[in-house]
């Protein structure tokens, strides 16, 4: 995301109209089964933007049987040639592009994501758009007089439920693969973010994609997420977000249909720094690694090793980094860090500053809140943190930085792998043979040497333990969605 010059961003609509706050169901806008509503908030204010549609098991009972429709043998999606279905999915790229450069949408964008990230989302699209009429089976010899071969078909009706911290993003990794591949969805959004999901909604049903291929819900975790989590009718579900809640995905699974689960959850990736590192480039990527985002980000790099030559050196680098950090509104192009997303994260990362001083780590810098209204919290560093502090084991999602000491590589490795997520690692040195020996080591489902969050449409993305089920993006994204049919035809040689 960050190959883009500012110069490229068009400036942001700061008055933008809400066109859609609706349950979009069938290609159509449905009010809630029970009427209600809840606020979406402006975190940069604390101000409501204005009321969304809120679903629960009702509204998903009619969004899994739109969907189960647009799935029957004979629907024109199901009749839809493959290279038909990619060229709905760039068209879809295509609508997004022209009106994130007319910044309708954009806008929404702006506070949750980052300046770029938005425009990535084309890149997914127009990836898994290349893919649909890709996706081949194999011929297989077995023994025998057989022809054997495999057909790659779509899973069915497949429910996603993505977090707020990418929230076009994360909906542009689920419904890619998704789609190209054949199925149809039921898509429940974060409750925090649901109107950028409800206007690429909009562009779904504007590009032609036929009804009920795609259902998009606002709504609560424990009322419509749970409720797509136990459906019997929903084939295989897709899950971002908290660790905590994955848990309850997988559970919800095991106690209904056994739907095929992927989770992509939470992490506390080690970032970890050699001495013989460029230093002012590893104090540069490191910061970045964590403060992106504002810290919200799965794959931050919340555990920052740096070895003991260097450690002094490497701290108070950061800090200077951190002190230079720009908070503010994220309108401003000058702007590095806005808002947490809401109170509710906004406390929590507060309360584990204070967990940070009360275990005895060193409070470097920043450790308050950063405006009088607002979620904004100031860029954080905590040095001398050890591995057993609440800081050093428990996933943030703040603007919080925690710099711990090692002395020999074997060491790093043991304590980098000593918890339970494996999301993303990293590792800072000029010495090819330590690259190797760190990153085949380190548990992770992906390791950046001398980068950090390098991300590509084309590469997968996953974790180990804890940190998830499966992986997304890529050709690796397609095996989600896709369920294996192994054909055996008997072969007659003497037919004459
Ligand atoms: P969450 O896991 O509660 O929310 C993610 C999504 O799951 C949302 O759409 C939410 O509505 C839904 N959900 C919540 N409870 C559910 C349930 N019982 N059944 C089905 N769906 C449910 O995450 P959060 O509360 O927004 O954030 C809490 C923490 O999660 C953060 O502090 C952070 O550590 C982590 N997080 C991780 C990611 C990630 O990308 N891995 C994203 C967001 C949050």
């Amino acid at each position: 995301g960050r190959h883009f010059s500012a110069a490229a961003i068009p400036a942001p609509n700061t008055q933008p109209e809400v066109h859609y706050n609706k349950l979009f169901i069938n290609n159509e806008w449905h009010d809630a089964v029970s009427g209600k509503t809840f606020p979406t908030i402006n975190p940069t204010t604390g101000e409501i933007i204005c009321h969304v549609a809120e679903a629960d098991r009702a509204d998903v009972e009619k969004a899994v049987k739109a969907a189960q429709n647009a799935f029957k043998l004979g629907s024109p999606w199901r009749r839809m040639d493959a290279s038909h279905r990619g060229l709905l999915l760039s068209r879809l790229a295509d609508a997004i592009e022209r009106d994130v450069l007319t910044a309708i949408l954009y806008v929404f964008t702006w506070w949750f994501m980052g300046r770029y990230l938005c425009l990535c989302i084309l890149f997914v699209f127009r990836y898994y758009a290349g893919w649909a009429d890709k996706w081949e089976g194999k011929t297989i010899p077995i023994d025998g007089n057989f022809f054997c071969y495999t057909r790659h078909e779509p899973i069915g009706v497949c429910g996603q439920i993505i977090p707020w911290n990418f929230p076009l993003l994360m909906q542009a990794w689920k419904l890619g693969p998704a789609l190209a591949t054949g199925n149809t969805v039921v898509m429940k959004v974060a409750e925090q973010t649901p109107l950028t999901a409800l206007y690429v909604a909009s562009l779904i049903k504007e590009v032609g994609f036929p009804e009920g291929v795609v259902n998009i819900l606002s709504g609560m975790g424990p009322t419509a997420g749970a409720a797509i989590a136990s459906h019997m009718d929903i084939d295989k579900v897709a899950f971002t977000g908290s660790t905590e809640v994955g848990h309850l995905i997988q559970q919800a699974s095991g106690s209904s249909n056994l739907k095929k689960v992927t989770l992509e959850l939470g992490g506390k990736s080690p970032n970890i720094i050699l001495s013989d590192a460029n230093l002012e480039d590893a104090v540069e990527q490191s910061h970045f690694a964590l403060f992106f985002n504002q810290g919200q980000c799965c794959c931050a790099g919340s555990r920052t090793f740096v070895q003991a030559d260097i450690y002094d050196e490497f701290v108070e680098r950061s800090v200077v980094r951190a002190n230079r950090r720009v908070v503010g509104n994220p309108f401003d192009l000058k702007t590095e860090q806005g808002p947490q997303i809401d109170e509710e994260q906004f406390n929590k990362i507060l309360g584990y500053i204070g967990s940070g001083k009360r275990e005895g780590a060193k409070l470097m810098c920043g450790g308050g809140v950063a405006a009088d209204k607002g979620y904004f919290i100031q860029p954080t560093v905590f040095g001398n943190v050890q591995d057993n502090m609440t800081i050093a084991q428990e996933e943030i999602f703040g603007p919080v930085m925690q710099i711990l000491k090692f002395e020999t590589l074997e060491e790093v490795v043991s304590r980098a792998n000593d918890t339970k997520y494996g999301l993303a690692a990293a590792v800072f040195t000029k010495d090819i043979d330590k690259a190797h020996y760190v990153s085949n080591t380190l548990r992770a489902g992906t390791v950046w040497v001398n980068c950090y969050d390098v991300f590509g449409a084309q590469a997968p993305f996953g974790g180990y333990k804890a940190s998830g089920n499966g992986r997304e993006l890529g050709e690796y994204g397609l095996d989600n969605y896709t369920e294996v049919k192994t054909l055996k035809l008997q072969i007659k040689h003497s037919i004459l």
